[in-house]
């Protein structure tokens, strides 16, 4: 999201087998990767091209050892092959990858997830988080047979059309598509209003009465970096659906089962009528979810009338794998991975603090990222005020001293459980050098 920098800005190119694939990959594949955030365009320089991944550690194709604190974008929160979750994998594997038919463990990934999250009556298992999230939004314009979709600003649901569109943070405008081959009838349907902005949303119920199908909010957002939802904010969202007749759904693809055994509700306890989840759920397989009231997934396929099918949906492997992570993650577990966060975020600030760095450290529960910029960040615009050149300073210098964060500043990091004492010590040692970086950055 942010610009890329300058060609003459220097990076420490020591990566020659990561350049050499990503020459290799560029040539079939656009842009060398297959999801944009991994091109480094945000920070420039050289994706690096990993190999293995060990605990809390990940090995590059030029065998250099980084702390990893992107976790694979989250759902690495045991930390790499988990000794556990392999052997679930490979206990599925040695049964079969896929029959087409309904299984055990399907079933048993689904009734875990019911068992931790109160509001989840049920759920359906799809393959990635855009899935669910498309799936739910078809389902509440199904269920409540109305058209248009609230949607906020810096939001991300995955790539579905009709919320693709977050351009347009006036109050209640209709958004204009964010991406070619989005049509203005997909966006047209969304209503992209500021985050944590409650009185836009009953603006937007006032001006558009018996309209909304529903309001799509991430439980808490990371991604735009980590802001966190106002308090009584999500409260408000679900009264304001409640009163008007649109569903609530909460989007908890990146918040689920990392911010507390029961995700994001299990932290502010607001009950939605739908939830999205992917991410930890699928132990690094692609697997991912969406669920709520029994009454509304009733009107699913084959239950009910709105269609919603998958090939891969409730793989064997992928639920074996989640489901091995999930009974692993007991309070211990988030305990663990609470304590590492706050720790983290400790050294961060002390080291920021100390080069005179303006920052804000912003954290939902163990969730956090660091914005540099004085002001607090509410919204998308906030978000984008911030100094993104000394990022790239200090994502270089991180880099080069073996740990590797997420390479772009509107991203969350993550922490697993296998972040142990040596993995701490070796970012505590390379934060000084990284904030003297940061101070020292200039925008080009
Ligand atoms: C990652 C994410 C998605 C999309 O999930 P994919 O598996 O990448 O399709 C949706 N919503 C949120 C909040 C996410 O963080």
């Amino acid at each position: 999201m942010s610009e890329a920098p300058s060609s003459g800005t220097p990076y420490p190119y020591d990566a020659p087998a990561s350049q050499a694939l990503f020459d290799r990959a560029a040539a079939v594949t656009p842009g060398g990767v297959n999801s944009p955030v991994r091109a480094f365009r945000a920070v420039g320089g050289t994706p690096r091209f990993m190999v293995s991944g060990s605990g809390p550690y990940l090995t590059d194709a030029d065998g250099r050892e980084y702390v990893d604190l992107v976790c694979s974008w989250g759902p690495m929160i045991l930390g790499h092959s988990h000794p556990e979750v392999i052997a679930a994998v490979q206990e599925a594997v040695a049964r079969g990858t896929s029959f087409g038919t309904p299984g055990e463990g399907e079933v048993a990934l689904a009734e875990e997830m019911v068992d931790r999250i109160g509001p989840l009556e049920q759920v359906r298992l799809v393959s990635s988080g855009t899935e669910a999230t498309m799936s739910a939004i078809r389902l509440a314009r199904g269920f409540t047979r109305r058209t248009k979709v609230i949607k906020f600003a810096g939001c991300y649901h995955g790539h579905v059309d009709s919320l693709l569109a977050a351009a347009g943070s006036g109050v209640a405008t209709f958004a204009l598509p964010d991406t070619p081959g989005v049509t203005g009838a997909q966006a047209g349907d969304t209503i992209v209003l500021p985050y944590n902005d409650l009185e836009s949303v009953h603006e937007a119920f006032h001006r558009y009465p018996g309209e909304i199908a529903c309001v799509i909010t991430e439980a808490s957002p990371g991604n735009m970096g980590v802001v966190p939802p106002r308090p009584g904010f999500n409260q408000g969202l679900k009264d304001a659906c409640g009163k008007n007749g649109a569903l609530y759904i909460s989007d908890e693809v990146m918040t689920g089962f990392r911010t507390s055994r029961a995700g994001w509700y299990g932290v502010d306890g607001v009950e939605p009528d739908l939830m999205t989840f992917g991410k930890v759920m699928g132990g690094g397989f692609p697997a991912a979810a969406f669920g709520g009231r029994a009454d509304v997934m009733a009107h699913l396929a084959p239950a009910g009338p709105v269609y919603q099918a998958g090939t891969l949906s409730g793989n064997p492997v992928a639920t074996a794998a989640g489901l091995a992570q999930l009974r692993l993650l007991d309070q211990a577990a988030y305990d663990t991975i609470d304590r590492v966060s706050a720790t983290i975020q400790g050294l961060v600030t002390e080291a920021l603090t100390k080069e005179g760095v303006a920052h804000r450290l912003q954290n939902a529960s163990n969730m956090f990222s660091v914005f540099f910029t004085d002001r607090e960040v509410r919204t998308y615009e906030d978000a984008k005020r911030q100094e993104s050149f000394r990022f790239t300073a200090f994502f270089h210098s991180m880099l080069a001293q073996g740990v590797y964060l997420p390479p772009s500043s509107f991203e969350s990091w993550f922490v697993s459980t296998a972040h142990d004492e040596r993995a701490l010590q070796r970012i505590a040692d390379a934060l000084p050098a990284a904030a003297r970086a940061a101070a020292e950055a200039t925008a080009e």
